[in-house]
């Protein structure tokens, strides 16, 4: 299921280009156009998804399969030993801009914790 209006959804769909990292039957992985760090790659589903709360009983599998695409990206970009973040916005207080669930794959710097 997609979402006409959503820039996400058009990017799985090939309507916009994206720099596409990995690509799995249920996922797809590209970087963020506006990189906050070295490695900076979004891991979306390819079924529209709005927000965490709008995951499902049924969602499970396809919420693991965003972390193990993540952690094979951080382990292929050679990031898996020294660490990485990943993180997902939910809604307008945590900073979701796009609503289209995504994980925030970053990598390549060190990472302050707590966020802002
Ligand atoms: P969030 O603020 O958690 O919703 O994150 C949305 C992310 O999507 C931001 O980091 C944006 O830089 C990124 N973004 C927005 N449009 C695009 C695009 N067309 N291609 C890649 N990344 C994008």
């Amino acid at each position: 299921m997609s979402d006409g209006d959503c820039l996400f959804c058009k990017i799985v769909a090939g309507d916009i280009s994206a720099d596409v990292v990995l690509e799995t039957d249920s996922t797809v992985a590209f970087r963020d156009v506006n990189p906050k760090a070295p490695m900076h790659v979004l891991v979306i589903p390819k079924r529209h998804i709005a927000t965490i709360n709008d995951l499902s009983a049924g969602d499970e599998h396809l919420i693991g399969d965003l972390f193990l695409v993540a952690a094979k990206i951080a382990d292929d970009e050679g990031f898996a030993d020294d660490g990485y973040r990943v993180v997902m916005n939910c809604n307008a207080a945590a900073g979701q801009t796009v609503f289209h669930i995504h994980l925030h794959l970053l990598g390549g710097r060190s990472l302050g914790w707590p966020p802002g």
